[in-house]
């Protein structure tokens, strides 16, 4: 402890552990961020391997453009990326990544093990890095073109993060729903989910749909279910398409899988107004299943506002509420009706 009412500069290492925890709260946001860089680098194909949870170990190899060795040394500071170089870019920016901090914070407080290689390079790479700096050279070895992230012993330096986390099988949990997620919303791209040494969980093909997806992952008696949704505005500057459930199907807990500009969020607002269209038609305690992918004018997004990304702010919230709300409520009636009618005739 320091002697009291002194002001002193933090240590570069404690300022960055302290980062570090904002981002990566559980090992389902570090694999988030690493997915993230994974799409972001084009890959078609993505592979994860867990250990407790992703406690002990958390391994994701994809297919990618892969990292050139000139980059391996500054790759894992923090601020360093390759997707921005003016804050005016943030308006239109396409990648997930911006901000140059998911490979440095988990450096901060994981053991971290890239393995890349691009595809004009003739061999892989692996390097090792602890607190954002390279542990060694990089090591000239075999490997596929693309990039092979491995994270081990995750919040070994945060006793009481670790402490606070649940079991390994409530992280794996949200391990399965955010590759369960990317995986519906990406349906182009291969994902693989599955615990080291054993069965795969998640297995979804490349080049798949958002409905076969869903079926793969969630099962037959919600993918057989789904209507779709399709909206556009052209005064809100907003396109949505998705798939609902309709008033036949509910379950005890419901899922919202929302996606913004093709950022995974919560919306609360958003998620309010589904309850209260659904909660007309479904039993009391019953809810949906609901995919969105809203797409609104990047210059009215805010994707900034948190380091997580897990929120994010747009203009005429209200209105574009509305709109989404009336769009799955006209669904679900004429659904509901031509139902109805089916069944009288
Ligand atoms: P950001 O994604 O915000 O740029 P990150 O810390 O997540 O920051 O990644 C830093 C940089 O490392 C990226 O800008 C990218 O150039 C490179 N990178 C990270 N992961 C991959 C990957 N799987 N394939 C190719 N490049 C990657
Ligand atoms: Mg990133």
């Amino acid at each position: 402890m320091g002697e009291t009412g002194v002001i002193r500069k933090l240590d570069e290492d404690v300022v960055n552990r302290i980062a570090a925890g904002e981002i990566v709260q559980r090992p389902a946001n570090a694999l988030k961020e690493l997915m993230e860089n994974s799409l972001d680098a084009k890959a078609t194909n993505i592979v994860i391997t867990v250990k407790a949870g992703g406690l002990k170990y958390l391994q994701i190899q994809d297919n990618g453009t892969g990292i050139r060795f000139e980059d391996l040394n500054i790759v894992c500071e923090r601020f360093t990326t390759s997707k921005l170089r003016e804050y005016e870019d943030l308006q239109v920016i396409e990648t997930y990544g911006f901000r140059g901090e998911a490979l440095a914070s988990i450096s901060h407080i994981a053991h971290l093990t890239i393995l890349t290689k691009t595809d004009g390079s003739k061999c892989a790479y692996k390097a090792s890095y602890e607190n954002g700096k390279l542990k060694g050279l990089p090591k000239p070895c075999a490997g596929n073109n693309g990039t092979q992230i491995t994270v081990e012993d995750l919040f070994y330096n945060v006793l009481a993060r670790k402490r606070a986390l649940r079991s390994p099988n409530e992280e794996y949990t949200h391990i399965m729903e955010v590759v369960g997620g990317y995986a519906i919303h990406n349906s182009h791209v291969g994902f693989t989910l599955k615990k080291f040494g054993e069965n795969i969980d998640i297995k979804t093909p490349i080049n798949s749909s958002a409905v076969e997806n869903v079926r793969i992952i969630h099962g037959n008696s919600i993918a057989r279910e789904l209507l779709e949704i399709e909206l556009k505005d052209e005064t809100l500057k907003m396109s949505v398409h998705g798939f609902i459930t309709n008033v036949n199907y509910s379950n005890k807990k419901g899922s919202l899988l929302l996606f913004i500009n093709h950022r995974l969020v919560d919306c609360v607002s958003i998620r309010k107004a589904l309850d209260a269209v659904y909660s007309t038609y479904l039993p009391k305690n019953a809810h949906s299943f609901v995919y969105l992918s809203i797409e609104l004018d990047p210059r009215n997004v805010d994707v900034n506002v948190h380091p997580t990304k897990h929120e994010v702010q747009f203009l005429y919230e209200e209105q574009v509420v509305e709109r989404i709300k009336c769009c799955v409520e006209s669904k679900l009636i004429s659904c509901n009706s031509s139902r109805v009618m089916y069944t009288q005739a």
